[in-house]
């Protein structure tokens, strides 16, 4: 079996994809076409994710949003994420959610949608999914208490935490404090993008202020080696995405021996492997499993670690997590066990 095949097998979970981020351009296109939004002009359909820079990526990004809102545009979109996903060998997943993104369309209206793809999704594909609505830090703490307050008003058991993204470096988490200890008292796990373009500084400062149990990126952390033991110590997971790091970070070659993702796991710290935005960024969770092992420096024995490390941090109950941790085990196990027959 080639590797890239092999990669493609293994059950995995992703802990780090945005709804928004993912949407596949040809749907992109379509819904903007149906709901009468004008995206960039681009003579193949591929050329729309195509960014000279982070300002045309946003700029994209917007416009994307406003070509989403029907219940059915919502519900097409999750489908079409969690199907690419199971395609991929997730068998789990946790997505971030931008609802405010989606200017003039009611909350309701657009977890009505995304319950249904996920519902399709599960009864088609098996595949298990979970809400963790991200708060847009540009916008401020009061905002973040109105947003969440939008957010509890919407809750089922499938919202499962908070998370807070967007543009990190000139915004760092303590003004956060109150409405993420809001969030923790209404029972919403925490995590936050941190320390991917902002420092060291921001990944303490979301663990001891915002109290968050999960860091998403993280990368600045190997500038701080007091932070690295005590986050190793205390288990904190990282939500690593290769793909993005070349774009979002000063790390620009996966290949390069202080790739942070390369040093954080052999730092020991608790690393997992996601895809972020991945049509955005012409990736899928196997290819960046695939970067990972042949870029970052992961062993098969790491990258069956990786995996089982997104389920020790992941937010699932431990019945669950004790059958799950089992049964991936063996089954990836028996799939790496073919590639040491082929030799
Ligand atoms: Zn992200």
């Amino acid at each position: 079996m080639k590797t890239s095949e092999l990669i493609r097998k293994l059950p995995k979970a992703e802990i780090h994809i945005h709804l928004e981020g993912a949407i596949l351009p040809g749907t992109a296109m379509e819904l903007a076409r149906k709901n009468g939004v004008a995206l960039p002009e681009c003579e193949r359909v591929g050329d729309l994710y195509d960014y000279a820079d982070l300002m045309e990526f946003l700029a994209v990004y917007g416009a994307i949003a406003d070509s989403i809102v029907t219940i059915d545009d919502f519900r097409r979109i999750t489908y079409e994420m969690l199907q690419s996903a199971a395609a991929n060998g997730c068998r789990y997943m946790e997505f971030f959610i931008s609802p405010h993104a989606h200017e003039g369309v009611p909350f309701a209206r657009q977890f009505e949608g995304i319950r249904r793809g996920m519902l399709d999704a599960e009864t088609e594909f098996g595949i298990v999914s979970r809400i963790i609505p991200g708060m847009n830090r540009e916008l401020g703490p009061e905002a973040g208490e109105e947003y969440l307050d939008e957010i509890l008003a919407n809750r089922g058991d499938d919202v499962i935490g908070l998370g807070l993204d967007y543009n990190e470096a000139p915004y760092p988490p303590e003004p956060f404090t109150a409405v993420f200890a809001r969030a923790a008292g209404n029972g919403l796990r925490l995590t936050a993008h941190a320390g991917e373009s902002g420092p060291a500084a921001f990944i303490a400062g979301s663990l001891d202020t915002l109290k968050v149990e999960r860091v998403d990126h993280g990368y600045n952390v190997v500038n701080d080696p007091a932070l690295v033991a005590r986050c190793r110590d205390d288990g904190i997971g990282f939500t690593c995405c290769p793909s993005t790091t070349k774009y979002t970070t000063t790390w620009r070659d996966l290949a390069a021996p202080d790739h942070p993702i390369r040093k954080m796991k052999e730092a020991g710290l608790a690393v997992t492997i996601n895809s972020d935005d991945p049509p955005m960024f012409s990736t899928d969770l196997s290819a960046e499993f695939m970067i990972a092992h042949e870029a970052l420096g992961f062993s098969f024995a790491d990258l069956k670690k990786a995996i089982l490390t997104s389920l020790e941090v992941a937010w699932i109950d431990d019945s669950t997590r004790r059958q799950w941790l089992t049964d991936w085990s063996v089954e990836i196990d028996a799939i790496m066990g073919t590639a040491d027959r082929a030799g």
